[in-house]
């Protein structure tokens, strides 16, 4: 397995070798370092993937404050939040730019007739399939790499992102610019800035996806990832990690 990744890693350019050398390099180094490195290696075959969460409102500007011009765009599920469709529409009046839409073709109405009603009830993983991983891969198909607001401090299961990974499954390399920073670090980042930002944020949702998937919390919790999915073992939706 080890073997295979570093010929397919080798076949798009850096080496294993390679790759820790970056890495170890961009410890010492800030977001704006990476995203740089990022575009002078793959141009604009490297995109910006967000959920218009803080991490993406933190990339957003750096990309537009450095002038690195490369695709933005969104999961569209069909199920997200009003405040996050408004949310978009208000970066792309701000910063100019088009945020592109990537979205399944199966309607929630035609999944709930192909696999029952609420199928994000009786099986999430499925229904993060449809909608979020299968749409994804076909988007970054031509793509070679994407940029990601992954940080290893929002979650158990992100605490060894580094800053650029091969991502098997898509097939493209994974660019982390914010692996080393707190969420507190990005939020006083945002408000430093007067950056655009989620209202829901306000109202006690640390992370914001799907409405039937993302709940309020308790003020007091410290889980930058917690209210997705409450009341299952559930913590990721497929596109970084496995379902867990
Ligand atoms: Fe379905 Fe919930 Fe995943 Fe959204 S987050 S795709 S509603 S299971």
């Amino acid at each position: 397995m080890q073997k295979f990744k570093e010929e397919i890693i080798s076949n798009k350019t850096l080496s294993q070798d390679q790759l820790d050398s970056l890495n170890q390099q961009f410890e010492m180094a800030g977001p704006d370092e990476v995203l740089l490195w990022g575009y002078y290696t793959f141009g604009a075959d490297m995109v910006l993937g967000t959920g218009f969460g803080s991490s993406g409102m933190f990339l957003i500007y750096r990309l537009w404050e450095l002038g690195i011009n490369v695709p933005i765009f969104y999961l569209d599920t069909h199920l997200l939040f009003n405040e996050t469709y408004e949310l978009r529409d208000r970066v792309e009046k701000r910063f100019d730019i088009q945020i592109t839409r990537v979205s399944t073709d199966l309607s929630v109405e035609e999944q709930a007739e192909k696999y029952g009603d609420k199928l994000w009830e009786r099986n999430p993983n499925r229904c993060c399939y449809l909608r979020k991983v299968l749409p994804l891969r076909k988007y970054l198909s031509d793509k070679k790499a994407w940029i990601t607001g992954l940080r290893r401090s929002q979650s158990k299961t992100r605490e060894n992102t580094q800053f650029v990974e091969w991502d098997p499954e898509n097939e493209v390399f994974k660019i982390n610019p914010l692996a080393s920073w707190t969420g507190q670090k990005v939020w006083n980042y945002i408000h430093s800035k007067g950056l655009p930002y989620n209202p829901l944020h306000d109202n006690g949702y640390p992370s914001i996806g799907c409405i039937p998937c993302t709940q309020p919390v308790d003020d007091e919790t410290d889980d930058q990832r917690a209210g997705r999915w409450n009341g299952s073992q559930k913590t990721e939706c497929g596109i970084h990690l496995p379902t867990q």
